[in-house]
């Protein structure tokens, strides 16, 4: 009897090896399964505190259903380009509707549509992605004034328009949600006013030859070449002074 169990003992019927090998495996496994789920649920609570539900936005054409239905995908498709919901984005975002209305256009295709933005806050996002002025096509100018404004031209029929907030954001006493839930469903005329821009309609962008710049080689558009003791040189190589000629 004693000799049959140490004789057990000493040839087990599954090896030692494989034995460790099987639990090593099944440990590795529950721990890389229990670090995934760990993993899974920071990502749903980092997208939780991220996302704020997203508020209604107001009925407004004949097919009320369908019109909010649409105006709502298209205000989550402006927070996923810009990153965030807030309240800049909210401006921008009635910005481009009010000036859909009134100039009767949806997106600009190519240059006919301008947009010149007085300010580089958070709103004008939204108007790219909506009425697609961007700085790529050369249809949306950067007028830096710091003015909540943005004016919009129709270069073929002549059309302007210049959009201005007129319910701005009190920094000391508002509430950022209560202040964004506002400009989402206000009518219009409560938050804008509405006139022609006093500037007139900039020039159609324009396509420059190209130059190389004497000291850092680098090319970059003839109008932006400055000369510098007889040498052609780019802006970041013109000593600083000159530039305020
Ligand atoms: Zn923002
Ligand atoms: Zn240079």
């Amino acid at each position: 009897m004693k000799q049959g169990a140490d004789l057990y003992l000493t040839k087990p019927l599954v090896p030692m090896k494989l034995l460790k090998a099987v639990a090593g495996f099944i440990a590795k496994h529950l721990l890389l399964r229990y670090e995934r789920e760990e993993r899974r649920q920071l990502r749903k609570a980092a997208v939780m505190m991220n996302s704020k539900p997203v508020p209604a936005l107001p009925r407004s054409g004949t097919n009320g259903e369908k019109m909010e239905e649409a105006l709502q995908k298209d205000w989550e498709k402006c927070i996923d380009f810009h990153g965030h919901q807030c309240p800049g984005l909210a401006i921008g975002f009635r910005v481009a509707f009010a000036a859909r209305k009134r100039l009767e256009i949806t997106s600009a295709a190519d240059e006919e549509l301008v947009c010149v933005t007085e300010n580089d806050a958070c709103g004008i996002d939204a108007i790219q992605f909506l009425l697609s002025c961007t700085l790529g096509k050369g249809n949306l100018i950067y007028r830096d004034r710091g003015k909540q404004a943005f004016s919009f031209f129709l270069r073929e029929q002549g059309k302007k328009l210049r959009i201005r907030l007129i319910r701005p954001f009190n920094k000391e006493t508002g509430d950022r949600n209560a202040y964004q839930q506002e400009i989402l469903t206000l009518p219009d005329e409560e938050i804008f006013s509405f006139s022609e821009p006093a500037y007139d309609l900039p020039v159609k962008a324009r396509i420059f030859k190209t130059v190389t710049c004497e000291q850092c080689g680098e090319t970059t558009a003839e109008a932006k070449i400055r000369l510098h003791d007889g040498k052609k040189l780019c802006l970041d190589c013109t000593p600083e002074y000159l530039r305020r000629w």
